[in-house]
């Protein structure tokens, strides 16, 4: 079967730097965007030109940052590019990153009849208070705006992010956050425990006694109400973060999770393809220097560019480990003992018997039939369990 490749485009423009975000974004250079626009064409190009063959791709993800903060014609742009260089599936996935506020019933009109068929909106919140607190700019009317607006638009998969466990939040404050998000009824919901980073805002002032730690117990507590509240609304988690209607869930997502190859593309963008695992230099003005024409041999090894600053050989090793690590993640599919044997060509016991045992031991593993998969115990404790199949 010819393998099917997930395009992720990094935009990494934000209007501001939420305090706990560590994504590579950054504020204040907007005025780099057409330059930024026609760098990640560049990269699209001598990527796919590098490729063996022309390429099937079948999701393409636009990803930051901000996205939404690229005009209509700088995403055409970009999909020519694509289309023109890979052999993009006729019911491809196409999803942007929205944050609420960004977007008119214009823009979002414009994008749908580009081809994006998938918006995921960062909510984050309800609460006006959270929101301000995470230092986001948007309020919760935004979000309810966002929803409609892209409704109207004809977008009929739209995923909305929150984010759980923030300091001081109490059980019954998340319960009226998700009851609120529900009522937008949407397709698709990824809930995320906050984690205090280092090298953020948040990071500093939390080591600095300056605010109060997410509560873990509590955390925990509101991710069990929360499973069990959508699944009683007609979602099924399909992975430890997770949670969409029957057919919706993220196609592009489910490849990373499945352990398969990927492309990335823009400052900071990771893939993983043809047996290496890349990443990109991270500071947009470098981006640009590095793929500005005049500097460009005419080849590159694929799936390297002249934004590569960092490649890794995946042993096989590694790559059973990380076939585990974020298999796992997927709370229903697991890892098939079949599809692990099939593609490594050993059995899974043999490789990792003894973890397995031992995590089963722990109730934090199940078999069920031929698939192992985390238990409701091991999705709170999921790092520990991934741990165990690191060297
Ligand atoms: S909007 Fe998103 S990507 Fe941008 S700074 Fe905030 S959390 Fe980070």
């Amino acid at each position: 079967m010819t393998p099917k490749f997930p395009l992720y485009f990094h935009i990494p423009f934000c209007v501001h730097r939420c305090a706990y975000c560590d994504f590579n974004t950054y504020s204040g250079q907007e005025s780099l965007i057409p330059a930024y626009v026609e760098a990640l064409r560049r990269e699209i190009e001598i990527v796919a030109r590098s490729a063996p063959r022309k390429m099937n791709v079948h999701t393409i993800f636009f990803g930051g940052g901000t996205p939404s903060l690229l005009s209509a014609t700088q995403f055409e742009s970009i999909l020519k590019v694509a289309r023109d260089s890979f052999d993009l599936a006729q019911n491809a996935e196409i999803s942007l990153e929205v944050n609420p506020g960004t977007v008119t019933l214009d823009s979002l009109r414009d994008l749908r009849s580009l081809g994006f068929n998938r918006i995921s909106l960062g909510v984050q919140s309800a609460h006006p208070d959270e929101l301000r607190q995470l230092e986001r700019i948007h309020d919760y009317f935004d979000v309810i705006e966002a929803v409609t607006l892209a409704r109207r638009a004809g977008f009929d998969n739209l995923n909305l992010d929150l984010i759980f466990g923030l300091p001081e939040q109490s059980l019954e404050r998340w319960q009226a956050t998700v009851g609120l998000i529900l009522g937008l009824r949407p397709e698709h919901l990824s809930l995320y425990a906050l984690t205090i980073e280092q090298g953020t805002p948040y990071g500093r002032w939390a080591q600095r006694g300056l605010m109060p730690l997410p509560d873990p117990d509590l955390a925990a507590d509101m991710y069990d109400w929360a499973g069990a509240e959508l699944e009683a609304a007609g979602f099924e988690q399909y992975e430890i973060s997770n949670w969409a209607r029957p057919g919706k869930q993220c196609r592009h997502n489910l490849q990373y999770w499945r352990g398969l190859p990927y492309l990335g593309f823009g400052a900071g963008a990771h893939g993983c393809a043809a047996g290496l695992r890349i990443s990109n230099v991270l500071r947009i003005k470098t981006y640009i220097e590095r793929l500005h024409p005049g500097h460009l041999p005419s080849h590159y090894h694929f799936p390297l560019s002249p934004a590569t600053v960092n490649q890794t050989q995946i042993s096989r090793r590694v790559e059973m480990q990380e076939t585990m690590l974020t298999g796992l993640r997927l709370t229903r599919e697991g890892v098939s003992a079949e599809v692990f044997s099939n593609r490594f060509g050993v059995l899974m016991q043999d490789v990792f018997g003894r973890e397995i045992e031992e995590l089963i031991g722990l109730l934090l593993l199940e078999w069920a039939g031929p698939v192992l998969r985390l238990t409701k115990r091991g999705r709170l404790l999921g790092n520990q369990v991934f741990m165990r199949f690191v060297d």
